[in-house]
């Protein structure tokens, strides 16, 4: 199968002005030889290519391309099908974009291929060339943010291992894993998370409630995680739990439940944040935004859990700005290797900075991902980098320090 795949790289700056030319011909050679075609801009410090070949080829050309330690920040902008090769009488035709314009440069790329202007494709790949070469120096990351320059350094946050045994009568368990402000130091919220008697995951816990119960248990339930909260959360600290969106359009009473609850446990409404996942259809919106109404009025926050993943998204957005925005764990993995996600969680992070709404990046496992995310003015990160989750306890949380430079 025919496919077109688009990256933009920067050149290790230790790299010789010659060896990049014995790189660009080595590789316009193995191209030839592969039956790959395409083209290369190159501008003193970045690389851009469209590659087109058979499937398998390009797959394991990438897949050399990302190791190459010649190059650095290989991030992948598109991989499509396509009808056609755009380029299949030049081979891989380089440009040397440091020293003409963009318009010489678009001009020259359109004569030597064969777009046929009606492919909505073509135009993704004339715009992404465009967009790199009007864009230029500007992908450059702040070398601050540079995972080599991070260490992760684990400080106790406390423990509650000196607290009572879990009650084995209890219907269920909750593990804490915190939300962290990962360059002060501070911890923002802990997010409870609900495990079986017996320590399994929520999936697990919920597949052994009777389908008809399934809301008033994830309500009830939402008490154990308010108690727990009670017992751990220091002065700013607050605690996140989780709920079916059903539960608060299908539980009479839900919000005053909770409200009960949280004061029954001797915490405050404010100290509370409702999560919501949108993996969920909502099947009543009226009750379900009456439901929010009804949360903002007993004063405890809402987040939106697993943004860009689920049903609702951005018509929920639209109807009711939350306090928190969670970025599902799906766009943040791997992200510095992605462009589409790079430019979809930028986006939503913009967005959401007119909103003023807080954006949380979820699933956070490697110090690239957390260097990305921080360098776009992301503060708060969950994820498995800081802490993993831990059952009816807090641990160590592992923070990023700068290694001082020599
Ligand atoms: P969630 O609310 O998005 O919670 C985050 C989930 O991601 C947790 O899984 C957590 O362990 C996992 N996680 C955190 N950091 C990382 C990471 O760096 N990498 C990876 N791969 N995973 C990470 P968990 O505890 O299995 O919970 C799964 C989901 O179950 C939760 O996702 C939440 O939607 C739901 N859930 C948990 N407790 C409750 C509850 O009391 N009620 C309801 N309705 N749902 C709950
Ligand atoms: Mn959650
Ligand atoms: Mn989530």
């Amino acid at each position: 199968m025919l496919t077109t795949l688009i990256y933009r790289s920067l050149v290790n700056p230790e790299l010789q002005q010659a060896s990049i030319h014995t790189l660009v011909q080595d590789a316009l050679c193995k191209n030839n030889a592969n039956n790959v075609t395409g083209i290369l801009l190159y501008d003193g410090a970045e690389f851009f290519q469209v590659l087109e070949g058979e499937e398998a080829v390009i797959n394991a050309l990438f897949t050399r391309i990302r190791a190459d330690l010649r190059h650095h920040s290989v991030v992948l902008l598109m991989q499509d099908y396509s009808a056609y090769r755009r380029f299949h009488d030049t081979g891989m035709r380089l440009f040397d974009a440091g020293s003409r314009t963009v318009e010489s440069i678009i001009e020259d790329i359109r004569s030597l291929s064969h777009f046929r202007g009606n492919y909505l494709q073509d135009n993704r790949i004339f715009r992404l060339a465009t967009a790199f070469l009007v864009q230029r120096g500007q992908h450059t990351q702040p070398a601050e943010f540079s995972a080599s320059l991070w260490r992760r350094e684990g400080r106790e946050h406390f423990t509650l291992s000196q607290w009572p045994e879990i009650n084995p009568e209890k219907p269920c368990q909750f593990a804490l894993q915190p939300i962290v402000e990962a360059l002060t130091g501070k911890v923002s919220s802990w997010e409870a998370l609900i495990r079986s008697p017996s320590g399994d995951s929520p999936a697990r816990m919920f597949e052994s409630v009777p389908a008809d119960r399934l809301y008033r248990f994830d309500l009830e339930t939402k008490a154990y995680a308010f108690a727990l909260g009670r017992r751990m959360l220091k002065h700013n600290e607050k605690l996140s739990v989780n709920l079916l969106p059903g539960v608060l359009y299908s539980e009479p009473g839900a919000v005053n439940t909770l409200i009960k609850q949280i004061d029954a446990a001797g915490l405050r409404p404010e100290q509370v944040i409702i999560e919501v996942t949108e993996t969920e259809a909502i099947t009543d919106q009226d009750a379900f935004y009456q439901a929010l109404k009804e949360l903002r009025i007993a004063g405890t926050g809402f987040a939106i859990d697993d943004f860009g993943s689920g049903y609702s998204g951005l018509a929920l957005l639209a109807r009711f700005q939350p306090d928190k925005i969670k970025i599902d764990r799906a766009l943040i993995e791997g992200i510095h290797l992605s462009g589409v996600k790079q430019a979809i969680v930028r986006s939503i992070t913009r967005c959401c900075d007119e909103l003023g709404i807080t954006v949380v990046a979820e699933g956070v496992e490697t110090m690239e991902e957390w260097c990305w995310l921080q360098s776009i003015g992301i503060h708060l990160f969950q994820g498995y980098l800081f802490s993993r989750p831990i059952l009816n306890d807090v641990g160590n949380i592992q923070w990023p320090v700068r290694i001082a430079s020599a």
